[in-house]
């Protein structure tokens, strides 16, 4: 029998505000264990949550960016529960009546374009984090509840990816907006965009879905693929072995690239949620609305598509510069400075990212700005450098900042343009190669390259190639 898979993914994003979701405590990374709570967070009695403005503001940011139709009215929920990370043994979260509802996201796969229905966009608070002791520890476990509190929103699609491809992309997706828009810094290693997959199989042809599982919290986008084709084909062999797929929830284990039972899956009725008594309804008017879709940046496809019609750039060209929002105004001032849509495109995904990978640095950091690349680019459109020059003089201005014009003059290295002085160079080449030169008249078209080579290193690599070529065809034949 032929099956497939149905998948939809659940991910939690972590919204950039600098306080917490219903406090003022700091949501920042990285500070030392319970430092940054306060009675709200901790869930001391009597304390009363106040909803972050700006958090509500980023979650209605998210929705519009993926066409989902934002609630007027919206309410906050218990969902209660127990466990040591959540000290008020219930998170507030947003149940039956989410900020957001019924959006779409378009993704690309190798098999071509599919939009993904986003069923629902709701906030909520994090919990916070424990830690297994380990060593002299190993029987402990401590919690750090700084976390506890911090602003998250759930973004729930529709189960309408079919293969861990289109997850992916789906994810890719999705983390990109979030990123363009400011409200997440799409952080998976530190937990800032968490997912969870559901994922389950069904013959192909059946309508009814079949028992899904849920993997969770899986933290890269590898690993994402790896869980869901894992999942996928476990449960093809449940089935084929005349077994039943079980609802529970699962981990995947990326040292032996499974996933493995957690625990059974929770139904909603087990949290008991009933609506949050210490908060009014969440009501959103029109003109905020409003205002925060007219302030929407231009979103990460948007611009790709832009790119392409704008610069004549090829679609892969435009997809690496637009990969994020500050490498692509990079790329638009490097092009406003040069008028150079492709040379820049070019320098950019060539040197630039290559220099700036190796050095663990991103665009934000590059010791080069485009005013300094301009300039030498412009050196080499007006022959002063060759191609191959150019890359090793930009080199130098990564490693020391310096500019073009003083890397050229420091190191001395400017290209042969003088057609003087590269006949001169042609002449002596051949003077020296008497039988190359004979084997060459008589047909032998490839020696051509030999005394190119020869030039070139005669000169030092800085005769102008095109001027090299130009010459050295005319002294051969003639
Ligand atoms: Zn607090």
């Amino acid at each position: 029998m032929q099956y497939e898979a149905v998948i939809g993914l659940e991910v939690h994003a972590q919204l950039l505000t600098g306080s917490k979701l219903f406090c003022a405590c700091s949501t920042r990374f990285g500070a030392e264990p319970n430092t940054q709570v306060c009675p709200v967070c901790l869930g001391m009695p009597g304390t009363l949550p106040v909803l972050n403005a700006k958090a509500v503001d980023y979650a209605i940011m998210t929705a519009l960016a993926v066409d989902c139709v934002v609630n007027p009215i919206s309410v906050f929920a218990r969902k209660n529960y127990f466990y040591p990370d959540l000290p008020k043994g219930y998170q507030i979260s947003q149940y039956n009546e989410p900020l957001s509802s019924r959006g779409r996201l378009d993704i690309t796969t190798e098999s071509g374009q599919k939009t993904i229905g986003i069923t629902r966009i709701h906030m909520e608070e994090d919990a916070g984090k424990l830690i297994h002791g380990e060593g002299a520890d190993e029987n402990y476990s401590f919690v750090d509840l700084n976390r506890a509190g911090v602003p998250l929103i759930e973004i729930v699609s529709e189960p309408d990816m079919r293969v861990a491809d289109e997850a992916v992309a789906y994810l890719k997706a999705l983390r990109d907006i979030l990123v363009y828009l400011g409200v997440c810094d799409g952080n998976m290693e530190e937990g800032s965009f968490r997912c969870d997959a559901n994922v389950s199989i069904r013959p192909i042809g059946q309508a009814a879905l079949g028992t899904k599982a849920e993997l969770k919290n899986i933290n890269s986008f590898k690993f994402v693929k790896d869980a869901i084709t894992y999942e996928i084909q476990r449960q093809i062999d449940v089935v084929e072995e005349g077994g039943k797929v079980i609802q529970e929830t699962r981990l995947f284990d990326s040292t032996r690239g499974v996933t493995v039972s957690m625990r059974s899956k929770e139904e909603a009725h087990d949290y008991r949620y009933f609506p949050e008594p210490d908060l009014a309804p969440l009501v959103v008017n029109e003109a905020d609305v409003e205002r925060l879709r007219e302030n929407l940046p231009e979103l990460p496809e948007a611009k790709r598509s832009r790119f392409g019609d704008a610069y004549g750039i090829p679609a892969y060209d435009a997809g690496v510069l637009t990969s994020t929002r500050a490498l692509a105004d990079y790329y638009e001032e490097l092009v406003r400075l040069t008028d150079e849509p492709k040379l820049s495109s070019n320098w950019i995904m060539g040197e630039v990212l290559r220099l700036l990978n190796g050095n663990g640095l991103t665009i934000t950091g590059s010791p080069v700005k485009p005013s300094a690349i301009a300039e030498l680019l412009a050196m080499i459109k007006d022959g002063r450098l060759s191609n191959n020059m150019a890359k090793e003089v930009f080199e130098e201005m990564f490693k020391t900042g310096k500019t073009a014009e003083d890397v050229v003059k420091s190191k001395g290295v400017a290209q042969i343009s003088d057609e003087g002085a590269i006949t001169g160079i042609i002449e002596a080449v051949i003077k020296a190669n008497p039988e190359n030169l004979e084997r060459y008249r008589g047909g032998k078209d490839k020696l051509f390259g030999f005394f190119v080579g020869e030039v070139m290193k005669a000169a030092k690599g800085q005769a102008n190639p095109a001027t090299v070529n130009k010459l050295l065809k005319e002294k051969l034949n003639g």
